[in-house]
């Protein structure tokens, strides 16, 4: 055993990658100036998981991963909706979010994804405004009413 190594390893040329990644960490941390007036378009998804009901089309239990969409071009029914939404900042959940609506305004939109308690915009959450909550379940149990006839 004679073998002698020397690993004169040069650590100096590993700490210069630090500067990149902190400039991302301020963003969205204020909440933006949301407005729904204007909106001309609602787009409510809802991606199914592990739910057994509501039945689809035929009755079948929706299979896992299937979307079911409704859109609202009404202006009556859009500002109706619209008028629910309370928003009040509050501390971001882990909780997985299965339902989304885009309020489209012309050549904007405004994607929200939500749950029964959170209404986050982006990355910033706010609490689920409950009479909207309300109206979207109604609109889904209407939606399945209609699509199981
Ligand atoms: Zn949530």
């Amino acid at each position: 055993m004679k073998q002698k190594r020397l690993m004169a390893l040069s650590l100096a040329t590993a700490v210069l990658v630090a500067g990149v990644c902190g400039s991302v960490a301020h963003a969205g941390m204020r909440p933006p100036d949301v407005s729904f007036e204007g909106v001309t378009k609602i787009v409510f998804t809802r991606t199914h998981f592990e739910e057994p009901r509501p039945s689809g089309k035929d009755g079948k239990p929706l299979r896992e991963g299937a979307k079911t969409t409704i859109v609202i071009v009404d202006k009556v029914e859009i500002a109706r909706l619209t008028k629910l939404i309370v928003l009040r900042p509050k501390a971001v959940c882990g909780c997985m979010h299965l339902d989304e609506v885009t309020f489209e305004k012309g050549k904007s939109r405004i994607n929200v994804h939500f749950c029964d308690h959170c209404f986050d915009i982006g990355n910033v959450s706010y609490r689920m405004p409950g009479a909207f909550h309300a109206a979207y379940q109604k609109l889904l149990a209407a939606h399945f009413a209609k699509a199981t006839k």
